[in-house]
């Protein structure tokens, strides 16, 4: 593994661990963005990478998001996340999440881990066994917590009607036409409230059963997997993969408005100019897909500093992120800065950057 510290992401991390057990076979990497807001949280990624360096890539990356995310929310936390470099077979065993829970309790608290892409409820309950510094665990009744998929959606439709209020000056979003790429957790959410406010909606999933599904029960059209980038819309709603938004995704583009809750959307950082070039209204990532991290934050708060957990609390801070949007659009369109910058910066100033 070459330096970290010359990796092109590493962006002044104050902390990165590599973590090795020998005797169940971890091999993980915890990185610490900021902690300048509080603790740094962010999930832990079980995931094969071809190369170790992809690794680091990741955990540099990912926390320095966690960092911006978590202080545009408004919360008390800083950025991390951990990344667990797992063999080719994918095989997780309990004695690899218990050595990782006791890396997340010797840091003492200043990491908090959470789900990320191949970790499950059920893999955070087994590393809560060996430390309290653990989110998103499973929840009852009107408790913030559990499954962050439905706050996360609840946040982008917030967000969607923002951004057709700032950009088409319209109250709602009925008859409004949405192209939803993923119809997973938090699309398939996403287009369950779309469709409640009477929304157009054209859903489509590389899983066609699913999009299809789904668009019985809403009465929406289904595009291919390969054409909903180019279906002539008012919205585009990523919550698939990342990186879509590069230069010919952004060619591809037939619509006024980019919202939607895949992490990372933009390819490359002049992305976000290409989209402001072509007229088109981004909604920062970091920023709309924020409800998830702040159940799961509000819940972890509750259980280790007894603070307020119920769903009421959560629904209030989701209900500011259409406020925070429309901050970033209202300087963009000042400055004539795209909107993804302004949003890092908003970010770096909140964290002392
Ligand atoms: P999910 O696995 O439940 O759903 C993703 C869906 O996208 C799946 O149905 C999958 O088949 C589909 N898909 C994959 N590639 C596709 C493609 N090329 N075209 C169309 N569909 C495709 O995942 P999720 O939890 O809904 O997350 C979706 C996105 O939102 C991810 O980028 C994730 O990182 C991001 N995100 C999720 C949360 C959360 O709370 N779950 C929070 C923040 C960000």
């Amino acid at each position: 593994m070459t330096a970290f510290w010359t990796e092109p992401d590493y962006d002044d991390h104050e902390l990165v661990q590599l973590v090795r057990d020998k005797k169940s076979g971890l091999t993980a990497i915890i990185a610490l963005h900021s902690t300048h807001l509080g603790p740094g949280a962010g999930g832990t990624r079980f995931w094969h990478y071809p190369e170790p360096k992809d690794a680091m890539r990741d955990a540099l990356r990912l926390s320095r998001g966690m960092s911006y995310k978590n202080a545009m929310a408004g919360l008390p936390m800083g950025g991390g996340k951990a990344v667990i470099l797992a063999g080719e077979d994918k095989q997780k065993t309990p004695e690899l999440l218990a050595a990782f829970g006791d890396a997340v309790d010797a840091l003492g608290g200043q990491y908090v881990t959470a789900e990320d892409v191949g970790i499950s409820e059920q893999d955070m309950v087994a590393v809560s066994q060996r430390t309290k510094h653990v989110s998103g665990l499973p929840t009852e009744g009107d408790r913030a917590g559990g499954d962050p998929g439905p706050f996360t959606a609840m946040g982008i439709y917030h967000g969607i009607k923002a951004a057709v209020r700032h950009k088409l000056g319209k109250d709602s979003v009925k008859g409004v036409h949405v192209a939803i790429q993923g119809t997973g957790s938090v699309g398939g959410g996403v287009a369950k409230l779309l469709a409640q406010d009477g929304a157009r909606l054209t859903l489509s999933d590389i899983h066609e059963d699913r999009a299809r599904e789904l668009a019985i029960e809403l009465d929406a059209e289904v595009a291919a997997a390969d054409a909903i980038m180019s279906t002539s819309c008012d919205v585009f709603s990523p919550n698939a993969l990342g990186a879509i938004l590069d230069d010919e995704g952004i060619a591809r583009l037939d619509c006024p408005i980019v919202a939607g809750g895949a992490n990372n959307q933009l390819a490359r950082a002049h992305h976000g100019e290409q989209l402001a070039e072509r007229g088109i209204l981004y909604a920062p990532d970091y920023v709309i897909n924020a409800g998830g991290i702040i159940s799961v934050t509000m819940e972890y708060l509750c259980r280790c500093h007894g603070e307020p957990c119920d769903i009421n609390e959560v629904r209030k801070r989701l209900a500011l992120i259409p406020g925070r949007l429309e901050e970033i659009w209202a300087e963009s369109d000042s400055s004539g800065v795209s909107s993804d910058v302004v949003a890092d910066r908003m970010a770096q100033k909140l964290i002392g950057r």
